[in-house]
C-alpha cells in the first residue's frame, strides 16, 4: 500500500496542461482599442441572429430543447446533410472534448500538425493521452509527416482546415490523401471553423469524406461567424460516432438563446456571404499591403493573417506588437504557438485594416 494522500490528485496529465491563454482583449486602456486578437466577426451578429437571442428573453425559465433539434434541422437544410448525424456543442470546444472522452483513454496518442490550434494537447491530455506533433513544411500541415506519426496507439488525428493561426490549408485532394492514409480505426477530425471565410476554389469543407467514410467527423463553429458570445459549435459525422458522443453528452449543453440566434445565423446565409465578402477584400488588401517590406505574409484561407517579422534587433513581432499596442491595435502573440517571429492579426473594419497598415509601415520606416 502506497502512503496515503494528503489531498486530492488530479489525474494523470492534468498538470502537465499549461492553461490556454486567450487573445488580449484590452490594450494600454485608452478606451479606444481595436480588438484584432480572436479572430471575432468583423461585421458583428446576423440581425436576425440578435433578434432570434432577444425572443427568448421572456421564457428564460424553461429548459432548452436537449438535442437542439430546430438548429439540427435548419443546418440539414442548409448543407444538405441528415440532421440525425448531427451533435450540437457550447461551442466547438465542447464537441471536441466530447470526441476526445469518447475515443481517447490513458496512454493513447492523437496527432496534431506543429502549428495546429492550440486547444488540441490540451484536450488530449486532459484525457490522459498523449499528444503526437508532426512537424509542418513552411507552415503547412504535412501528410507525410502526420501518417508518419501514427502508430498502434494513435486514436484521433487533429486537423484544423484552414488552420489556426497559420490561415494555410489542404486542398480536398489533399485531405483524401490524408485520409487513405490512415488505418480505419483512426479519427479523423476535420476542424473547419473557417469554411465560411474560404475561397479557394479547391478546397473541401469535409461533408464528402464524412458521407464517403465511418471514420471521419467534421467538426464546426458560430463562433467566427457573428454569435462566439452565445458558445454554439457542431458537427457532423457517422452514426455510430454520434450514438457514443450523445452518451455522454449533457443533456442541455446548449442554451436556448444560444440554439435560438444559431438557427438564424445559420439560415441567413445572405449575412454570411457579405462576411465571406468583406474578410476576402481586406484579406487580400492587408496581405499585399504589408507583404515585402520586410514582412512576410502567410497565405490565408481565414478570416485573420499571420505575419512573420525579422530577426533585426527593433524590429521583431514584440517590438511590432508594442507598436501596434501604441495605435490601440490589439493583435495576437504567437510565443505560445512556438512561432515567436509571428503576430495573428484578424480582419477587421476597413479602418482598422488601413490602420493596422500605417502602423506596420512606419514601424518598418517603409
Ligand atoms: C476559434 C476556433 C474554434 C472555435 O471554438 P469555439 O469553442 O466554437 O468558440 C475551433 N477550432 C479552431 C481551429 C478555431 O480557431
Amino acid at each position: 500500500m502506497s502512503a496515503p494522500l494528503d489531498k486530492p490528485i488530479p489525474q494523470p496529465g492534468i498538470l502537465e496542461i499549461a492553461p490556454y491563454v486567450p487573445g488580449r482583449s484590452k490594450g494600454l486602456g485608452k478606451g479606444t482599442e481595436i480588438k484584432l486578437s480572436a479572430n471575432e466577426s468583423p461585421l458583428g451578429a446576423s440581425p436576425k441572429a440578435v433578434a432570434a437571442y432577444r425572443d427568448v428573453a421572456e421564457r428564460l425559465e424553461i429548459y432548452p430543447e436537449g438535442s437542439s433539434r430546430a438548429l439540427r434541422e435548419a443546418l440539414g437544410e442548409v448543407h444538405g446533410i441528415d440532421p440525425e448525424r448531427i451533435v450540437v456543442g457550447a461551442g466547438s470546444g465542447e464537441i471536441l472534448q466530447l470526441l476526445t472522452q469518447v475515443y481517447v483513454g490513458v496512454g493513447d496518442e492523437a496527432v496534431m500538425s506543429q502549428y495546429g490550434f492550440m486547444t488540441y494537447p490540451i484536450i488530449t491530455r486532459s484525457a490522459g493521452g498523449v499528444p503526437v506533433v508532426a512537424p509542418e513544411t513552411d507552415y503547412r500541415a504535412d501528410i507525410s509527416a502526420i501518417l508518419a506519426s501514427v502508430t498502434e496507439r494513435t486514436k484521433i488525428v487533429f486537423l484544423a482546415n484552414p488552420n489556426n493561426p497559420t490561415g494555410t490549408y489542404l486542398n480536398a485532394e489533399e485531405l483524401d490523401r490524408l485520409h487513405a492514409g490512415l488505418p480505419s480505426h483512426v479519427l479523423l477530425i476535420i476542424d473547419s471553423a473557417y469554411a465560411e471565410y474560404v475561397t479557394a476554389e479547391d478546397y473541401g469543407v469535409g461533408i464528402s469524406l464524412v458521407e464517403r467514410s465511418e471514420n471521419v467527423v467534421m467538426v464546426r463553429t458560430f463562433s467566427k461567424v457573428g454569435i462566439a458570445a452565445t458558445r454554439v459549435g457542431w458537427f457532423y459525422g457517422p452514426s455510430h460516432i454520434v450514438d457514443a458522443v450523445n452518451r455522454i453528452r449533457p443533456p442541455f449543453n446548449v442554451s436556448v438563446p444560444g440554439q435560438a440566434a444559431a438557427e438564424a445565423a445559420a439560415r441567413d446565409l445572405a449575412f454570411t456571404h457579405r462576411l465571406r465578402d468583406h474578410n476576402a477584400k481586406w484579406r487580400e488588401w492587408l496581405t499585399a499591403a504589408l507583404s515585402g517590406n520586410r514582412m512576410r505574409v502567410l497565405p490565408s484561407q481565414g478570416n485573420f493573417v499571420l505575419v512573420l517579422f525579422p530577426d533585426i534587433p527593433g524590429k521583431t513581432a514584440a517590438d511590432a506588437n508594442r507598436a501596434l499596442l501604441d495605435a490601440g491595435l490589439i493583435v495576437r502573440e504567437m510565443g505560445g504557438y512556438g512561432i515567436p517571429d509571428g503576430l495573428r492579426i484578424s480582419i477587421g473594419s476597413e479602418a482598422a485594416m488601413r490602420a493596422v497598415a500605417q502602423c506596420l509601415k512606419d514601424f518598418m520606416n517603409v
